[in-house]
């Protein structure tokens, strides 16, 4: 049965599918966010968020999904509480070096311009972007991380990038680690597309369920995504370059990403219409 917290897939969310079948049961009672939740909530039985997710996989399409997406109340009381790595300025120095790599891979793509990042967290891309010399502008939905990003000196705005109006096209999106949180990825991809220059790229990132290391933390039962709360999607790349192309975009370039772990790091160009 799915909870109360959650919006069900009556199909899959990348193909329509209807033929799905149940994966298997994460817990993540034990995640940072989760339990915050609960504090938050006053620890009453009633305002907790159900701690099982249920993991669906697409005999059509082969995508790996939950069983549903959490609703707009239950969403709210998550994002009322932030990640510590989510914090505007954390580990700067740090999380500068990480961000100046990935700026590095998309530089022989993109040199200068707009570039757009959506769910900037901690706002070391930007910043990082800003001194390559890129137009920096956000979107997240924290309003804490908005108005942090703002005091930073950084146009930030409180919205999905599907209500964002800009005034001109980017040469740059970068989703970092928000794909997998968006209750049908599509949606985001073709918002992405549409504000794109011609040539544009996208930079994205994401847990990779395709590779050698997220089969081997399966063996030792230690993958912490089945349990990753704010997650609705696992990709692999297989699937996700499937996706992409189906999005109208080219894969350029893969490498993995040093952000979070068994993360890859994917660059794709809009293509012309
Ligand atoms: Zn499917």
């Amino acid at each position: 049965m799915t909870s109360p917290d959650r919006i069900t897939y009556d199909a899959c969310p990348l193909c329509e599918s209807r033929d799905i079948s149940h994966l298997r049961t994460g817990d993540c009672s034990r995640h940072a966010l989760y339990q915050q939740s609960v504090e938050k909530a006053g620890g009453g039985e009633a305002n907790r968020l159900t701690p099982l997710m249920r993991w669906c996989a697409c005999r059509a399409c082969g995508h790996v999904f939950t069983d549903g997406y959490f609703t707009t109340e239950a969403f709210a009381r998550l994002t009322q509480v932030v990640n510590q790595g989510q914090i505007v300025g954390a580990d700067f120095e740090r999380q500068r070096m990480v961000a100046a790599r990935m700026i590095e891979k998309v530089l022989p793509f993109a040199a200068e311009g707009p570039w757009l990042d959506v769910g900037f967290g901690n706002g070391a891309l930007l910043m990082t972007a800003q001194e390559y010399g890129f137009e920096a502008v956000g979107c997240d939905l924290r309003p804490a991380a908005v108005t942090a990003l703002q005091a930073a000196g950084i146009e930030a705005h409180l919205s999905d990038i599907a209500q964002l109006n800009l005034p001109r096209p980017c040469q740059v999106i970068s989703m970092a680690d928000v794909r997998e949180h968006m209750p049908y990825p599509q949606t985001g991809l073709a918002a992405a597309r549409e504000r794109l220059a011609d040539g544009g790229v996208l930079l994205l990132s994401m847990p990779n369920s395709d590779a050698p290391a997220w089969h081997l933390l399966d063996r030792m039962n230690a993958n912490p995504y089945w349990g990753e709360i704010e997650h609705y999607h696992n990709f692999g790349r297989e699937r996700l370059y499937r996706l992409l192309g189906e999005m109208g975009f080219v894969p350029l370039r893969y490498g993995i990403s040093e952000r979070y772990r068994v993360c890859m790091e994917v660059i794709a160009r809009k293509m012309s219409s």
